[in-house]
Parts: C-alpha cells; structure tokens; sequence
C-alpha cells in the first residue's frame, strides 16, 4: 500500500492505511472521515479484524481512520506500571487513573468534543443497532479498553466517560468489544456498503429479526426454496417476509416483539 500515490480531493493529502497510527505520529489526519480512536494495552491487535473485507477497504479509501493509543506509553516507573491492586483487597489488579488519566487526555486533546468517550466494560448500557446509528452520525468515538479487574472508578466520574457493554459475558479485555462496536458502526457510515439498502432491511431495522435467506441451488440435499421467493411477485415476497420476521421476533425475542407491538400500537 505504501506504493500508493496519495489522494488529496477534498481530504488533505495523505496516504490511508491500514496499519493504525500511534498517537505519537504526526501524520496530518484525514479530513472528514470517521475517526476511531482505541486506548489499548495491546494495540498490536488493531485494525485486527477490522483491517480485512468492507472495514479494512473502507480503512484503506480514508472512510475512516484508526488511531491507537499504547496505555503501556503512560506507565509508570522503568517497568511502565499502569496497573495496582485493589484498595480494599481483593483479587486481580486495577488500571491506575493517572496513568489512564493521562492516555485519556492525551487522546481527547486531538479529538472533536461531539465524539463519545466510551469504556467498553460489563456494567455499561447493552450495545444495540440504534448506539451503532448514534455513533456513525458522530464524528468519531474515543474507545477505552479495560484488561485485569477494569479501570479506577475516578477516572470514569472525572471524564463522565460513557460504560457500554458488548452483552452480559466477561471479557478478558475490551479489546475485543471495541472491534465489535467499531465493525458495526463502520459498516453504517456512508460509502462503506456496497448496497444501502442492505442496511435498511436486516435485523433491528425496524425492531425486528431479519426473514431467512436462501440463495442456489434451488434445491438442496432434498430441501427447497420456498416457492414464493421464486415466483417473481414482489408483493407476495414482501409480505411473506414480513410475516417471517414476525413469526421470528415473537418466538426468539419476547423483548424485541413486545416493543414492536408498542410502536405499532400507537402508530
Ligand atoms: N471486573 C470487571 C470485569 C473486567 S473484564 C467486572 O466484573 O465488571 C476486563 C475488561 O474486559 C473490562 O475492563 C472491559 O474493558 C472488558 N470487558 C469484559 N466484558 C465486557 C463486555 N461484556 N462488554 C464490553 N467490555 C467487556
């Protein structure tokens, strides 16, 4: 990719890559695209699975660009401490605030202030299609990686930092949310689908599960495709996918279901 002549229309120029910049590079930052900001122990693992298929292309045209933040810069002491135990006792070890204090700072001080700071962390606000929306409408977003027993609380309440949780599971770090969340608020940023309508159509759209696909062979090992996708009436497709979808919210997701019927209620 470093073969690449730089592109300049409307962006200053420079080369989009797939390899993150450290926050130490002083690499001009691409104008107008989404800005993905990661505070991480490891930020070897970036673009990780991001920098392959429809992220890693979009990485790669400048859609969005991705900056690590390497906590282990911010420790302290010759061995760069960043963790200590528990006050209070207690088993594992807890990120120190001045050192994430200081990575926060550092961070922020390059960031728009209408990009959400966001600590991936069991105890936040469940991930959802809509925060995904939130955030390709933002500028960009700050995302803190917890690891051992998580942050010091202080710099949670300091920063008023947001706390967003990949699901009700444990994680060893937050690296790995923080490419779940990235993935699926990328995907919705201009541009990076090949087909917008894509997006529109598929699960939680509307607050429901998506119909079941079916592509070739018409048959199967026996099975079939249902005869109505095959028939060419776009009515008649419409409607059984719709029905489908219900049928598929009501008996896998009494929550999704019960809200939908809320919102069709009063509508
Ligand atoms: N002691 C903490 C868990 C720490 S797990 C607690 O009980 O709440 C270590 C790190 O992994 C966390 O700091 C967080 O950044 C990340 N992590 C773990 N589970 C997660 C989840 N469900 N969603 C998002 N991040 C998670």
């Amino acid at each position: 990719m470093s073969d690449q002549t730089p592109k300049s229309h409307g962006r200053k120029t420079i080369r989009p890559s797939l390899q993150p910049r450290s926050l130490m590079d002083p690499a001009p930052e691409l104008a107008r695209a989404w800005r993905a900001q990661v505070i991480t122990l490891f930020p070897e693992a970036f673009p990780g699975i991001l920098g392959l298929s429809l992220t890693g292309k979009a990485l790669k045209d400048g859609l969005w660009q991705l900056q690590t933040v390497g906590l282990r810069e911010f420790g302290i002491g010759k061995h760069r401490n960043v963790d200590d135990t528990p006050a209070g006792g207690g088993a594992g070890m807890v990120l120190r605030a001045d050192v994430m204090g200081a990575a926060i700072e550092q961070a922020r001080r390059t960031m728009p202030p209408a990009a959400p700071l966001i600590y991936l962390s069991p105890r936040g606000t469940p991930f959802s299609q809509p925060m995904a929306r939130d955030l390709a409408r933002a500028p960009g977003a700050t995302l803190i990686c917890g690891r051992f027993e998580g942050l010091d609380q202080r710099v949670l309440d300091h920063f008023r930092v947001r706390e967003v949780s990949l699901g009700d599971f444990v994680l060893t770090g937050g690296e790995l949310a923080a490419q779940a969340m990235l993935d699926a608020t990328i995907r919705l940023l201009p541009g990076v689908l090949g087909n917008a309508s894509s997006a529109e159509e598929e699960s939680f759209a509307e607050g429901l599960l998506e119909h079941p696909q079916y592509t070739r062979p018409a048959e199967w090992n026996g099975h079939a495709i249902p005869d109505v996708l095959l028939s060419g009436n776009h009515g008649a497709i419409a409607k059984w996918r719709r029905a489908q979808s219900e049928a598929l919210t009501e008996a896998r997701r009494p929550d999704l279901w019960a809200a939908h019927r809320d919102r069709t209620d009063k509508g």
